[in-house]
């Protein structure tokens, strides 16, 4: 077992990682930038290591500063969480070759699944299905790239096969426009990723977005844990995350999450894995796989009963899974709200003193959150402060008690997206369910 974990995050995921590792005795150390020394999970560390100014690339991204520390507090396995390192093939490897466990899958594999290119090369190959498409780089200059288009149907799209957050992505919708539209992505690939390899695919006009949770050991073995609707977005940044997704059939889930698991076994996964699908008209299509724990993970765990933190260590771990898939049941339905420091309306970043702050409750509500009174939202990372998750017994209760928790919930200093949440909740669409991911943008006028 693993005695000692540095987690290599901040904000809600660091707390949440922590409270992981209490949980299976494994003490933690805390690394933090200038700007976050009264972060609650620091406050709570049983060591802390102070990394850098505030600057994530001075910090957060500063690998040599995470191995150090590391070293000086005789850590055993790092925990990236989501976001900064946590898909940096580099950074795991450097994370391996200085003699630490990395809590996650093999920077060969996180190299293979950063590329989307071979990424989706690896899923059809496993026959997870996927958006037709090129099945590889384009170029520009090719005569044979126009026939290509043709033949998969405008609109398409082109993407960076290094992209990510939604950026270096083209929607095209006739000949006149295309090579040049495969020049412009990939100059802004290589300004933006260093790699100006882009491929092509068929634009879906309607998905929704629909993800899959895998967990798989060291030993061959995986499993899927059903799936999430991601579809309420804004900006391609998730603001409301369900589970299981509105709609889907026992019999489609066991499909592609069987796939899903499959395909796990077949490149020799190992942690926690999502992938993510575009689903329109009762089809499913691999967009990408995500190689970490994902923000949305808690809707997953409130309806199967899985720790997924707690297990995504004990595989890292060297232990065995102790699911098997037969194990796995669905019970009830959970939503997640993304509580953001920012003005409702504006979406301007909120970042100042927490003057008040109070919690909800009741049955059935959990928050995942490091703010407290007296807490000072820095102006220098993401403006997600927490999340609030509603479970019951079905969807209808869960939106209920959703309701009930944002009424409840008091945060005073800084704007927060609440009122937004509150005024998807009262949706109609959404109430009904199964929107897809253009809704909530034509919903707020943008
Ligand atoms: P990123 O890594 O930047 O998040 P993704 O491949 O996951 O890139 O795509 C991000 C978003 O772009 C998707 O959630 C979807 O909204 C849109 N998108 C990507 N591919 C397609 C497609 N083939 N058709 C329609 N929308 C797409």
């Amino acid at each position: 077992m693993i005695e000692k974990i540095l987690i290599a995050n901040r904000g809600e995921i660091a707390l949440r990682i922590q409270r992981a590792c209490r949980e299976l005795g494994i003490k933690t150390v805390a690394v933090h930038s200038e700007a976050d020394r009264d972060l609650k999970h620091v406050l709570l560390a049983d060591e802390s290591v102070c990394i850098g100014p505030a600057p994530s690339r001075d910090s957060y991204l500063h690998i040599p500063s995470i191995i150090s520390a590391a070293e000086v507090t005789d850590t055993v396995a790092i925990h990236p969480g989501y976001g900064f390192l946590s898909e940096n093939a580099d950074f795991a490897e450097r994370v391996e070759r200085s003699g630490f466990v990395f809590i996650g899958p093999k920077p060969e594999t996180i190299r293979l699944m950063g590329d989307k290119v071979s990424a989706i090369k690896a899923m059809k190959h496993t026959g997870v299905p996927c958006v037709p498409g090129s099945d590889g780089p384009i170029d520009g200059s090719n005569k044979h790239t126009l026939e290509l288009a043709r033949e998969i149907g405008y609109p398409v799209i082109i993407k960076a096969a290094g992209g990510g957050g939604g950026r270096g992505m083209r929607v095209v919708h006739s000949d006149a426009t295309l090579l040049n539209a495969i020049s412009l992505t990939q100059a802004e690939a290589s300004a933006a990723f260093g790699n100006d390899t882009v491929y092509m695919e068929k634009y879906l006009e309607n998905p929704r977005h629909v993800e899959f949770q895998v967990l798989a050991d060291q030993y061959g073995n995986a499993i899927h844990l059903g799936e999430r609707d991601c579809s309420m977005q804004r900006r391609h940044q998730k603001v409301v995350e369900e589970a299981p997704a509105p709609g889907i059939t026992q019999e489609q889930r066991a499909f592609i999450g069987e796939r899903c698991a499959k395909a796990c076994e077949q490149i020799g996964y190992r942690g926690l894995g999502t992938f993510e699908f575009l689903y329109q008209d009762g089809e499913f299509y691999f967009i990408e796989m995500n190689t970490r724990v994902q923000v949305e993970h808690p809707v997953t765990e409130m309806i199967t009963g899985v720790d997924l933190v707690k297990e995504q260590i004990l595989v890292a771990s060297g232990q065995r899974l102790r699911y098997r898939q037969g194990d796995i049941d669905w019970r009830g339905h959970a939503i997640e709200c993304r509580l953001n420091a920012e003005h409702p309306e504006t979406f301007r970043p909120s970042p100042g003193r927490i003057k008040e702050f109070h919690g909800p409750g009741g049955p059935g509500v959990r928050i995942d959150t490091h703010i407290y009174a007296g807490y000072v939202v820095p102006p220098y990372y993401d403006s997600m402060i927490g999340k609030l998750i509603t479970h019951g017994e079905d969807r209808e209760v869960a939106l209920a008690r959703m309701c009930n928790a944002l009424r409840e919930t008091v945060i005073e200093g800084i704007d927060t997206n609440i009122p937004l949440h509150r005024q998807i909740m009262k949706d109609s669409a959404f109430q009904q369910g199964g929107a897809n991911i253009h809704y909530l943008e034509k919903k707020l006028g943008l």
